[in-house]
């Protein structure tokens, strides 16, 4: 017997009819003689709903009552599978996430787990129900609701799965694994029948939104086996999140490409070039709580003056903007612009490490599609550039076929 959580997305659960389809994989699973954990999210659609509802009421709108707000929709969908679990015979129980005791911190929107308590759930689990956990959502220490950032259920299920030491954890969304890219912009994109730790998170922080990162995060500190399957095919294998160390040898160079179209740029041309300018610029930035992304300075062409450029989120560009206006005028800056209709597509790959000539193949697949490189940022096992927004599924395909991804030498 095997404690297994699963995990079922939005369009998994998205209707009556797929909460019961929900409800007979889960059976099925239990019928195998394991002992079973559910996390739901919210109905498809229903998460922004809500926000949209709660930026009727206000432009501004309290951290605290807006997570009171849009957790509610997965309070919904965990009611309902319990019920139609009970209705089949099968004792179940739902929890929200502070009936659990999933604790947070107080970081509303983008709250972090700091403990989850196990006892009421051991007891449940000992006498044979099965339970139905609202994901996306916690409590602080002082009983506020939290909510774990957009995509946050996959932390809740990992986060469970680590702390009951799980033998399994399954996200079961609406592709069957972990693609090469998004098969939604490639249809050529193949699943992966294992990728690891490192490059899912690298995937996941640059863009592609199967996984949230921090379940990433969690699964790779706590050893969780993590696996993503569809919940529309009966059997399927999904894929596998594995150490480095249980990966094939013989790698391919590029496992996945992700892109993200949330970015902005932004750019200040002839700042002075003497120490201290980048902190008076990005210090002002971090102060304000804006991240920032990818940054590049010019080289000096008169010694004098510099251009500094670098991305944020675009919900912050508006107010980044106006942070940089000031900073022009403090530094005496000659010019300010920024872009939204940008995108950064990244190549990620363990095999990078020891493989030569990404960088120059992926430019030339880019070149050969007449796509200008904006931006470029390295890592030890991604490579990311910045694009007009408008070449994003021409430079994915491309970059698919030049690293021949297309082909199936990635089914490892
Ligand atoms: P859920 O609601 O089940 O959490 P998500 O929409 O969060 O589902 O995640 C699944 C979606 O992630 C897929 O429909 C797919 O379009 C997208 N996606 C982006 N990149 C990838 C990738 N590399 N592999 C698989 N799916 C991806
Ligand atoms: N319902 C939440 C969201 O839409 C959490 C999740 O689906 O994982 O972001
Ligand atoms: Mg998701």
């Amino acid at each position: 017997m095997a404690l297994i959580v699963q995990k079922y997305g939005g369009t998994s659960v998205g209707s009556p009819e797929r909460i019961q389809n929900v409800a007979e994989r889960v059976i099925r699973t239990k019928q195998a003689g394991h002992d079973v954990i559910v996390v739901l999210s919210a109905m498809s659609g229903e998460t922004n709903r809500l926000i949209e509802l709660t930026k009727k009421m206000s432009a501004n709108p309290s951290e605290r009552e807006y997570d009171a707000v849009i957790s509610t929709g997965e309070q919904v969908t965990i009611g309902l599978l319990a019920i139609v679990l009970e209705e089949k015979g099968f004792p179940a129980k739902s929890y929200t996430g502070w009936q659990v005791r999933i604790l947070t911190d107080d970081s509303f929107t983008k709250a972090r787990i700091s403990s989850i308590d196990q006892d009421n759930m051991r007891k449940d689990l000992n006498e044979g129900k099965i339970l139905v956990v609202a994901g996306f959502q916690g409590i602080d220490s002082n009983g506020n609701i939290t909510t774990l950032g957009r995509g946050g259920s996959d932390t809740t299920a990992v986060a469970l799965a680590a702390a009951l030491k799980a033998d399994e954890c399954q996200i079961y969304t609406d592709v069957d694994g972990v693609y090469t890219t998004d098969p939604r912009i490639v249809p050529e994109a193949r699943r992966l029948e294992t990728i690891t730790f490192e490059e899912m998170l690298e995937m996941a922080s640059l863009g592609s939104k199967v996984l949230q990162i921090r379940s990433v995060e969690f699964a790779g500190k706590y050893n969780v086996p993590l696996r993503v399957l569809s919940s529309f095919e009966e059997k399927n294998k999904g894929t596998l999140i594995v150490s480095e160390e249980n990966q094939k040898m013989e790698q391919v160079v590029i496992s996945g490409i992700a892109f993200n179209r949330d970015e902005a740029k932004l750019t200040l041309l002839g700042v002075p070039d003497r120490p201290g300018v980048a902190y008076e610029i990005l210090g002002s930035i971090g102060e304000a709580n804006i991240e920032i992304d990818m940054i590049v300075q010019n080289v000096s062409h008169d010694e004098k003056t510099t251009d500094f450029t670098f991305t944020v989120h675009r919900n912050d560009y508006n107010k980044a903007m106006s942070i940089l206006e000031a900073v022009k005028e403090k530094l005496g800056a000659e010019k300010l612009s920024g872009d939204t209709k940008i995108v950064k597509v990244s190549l990620v790959g363990v095999g990078m490490r020891s493989h030569a000539g990404v960088a120059s193949t992926m430019f030339k697949a880019l070149s050969n599609e007449g796509i200008n490189v904006k931006m470029i940022s390295t890592s030890e096992i991604k490579i990311s550039v910045v694009i007009d927004e408008k070449y994003l599924e021409l430079a994915v395909r491309a970059l698919h076929t030049a690293f021949e991804l297309d082909k199936g030498n990635t089914d490892n």
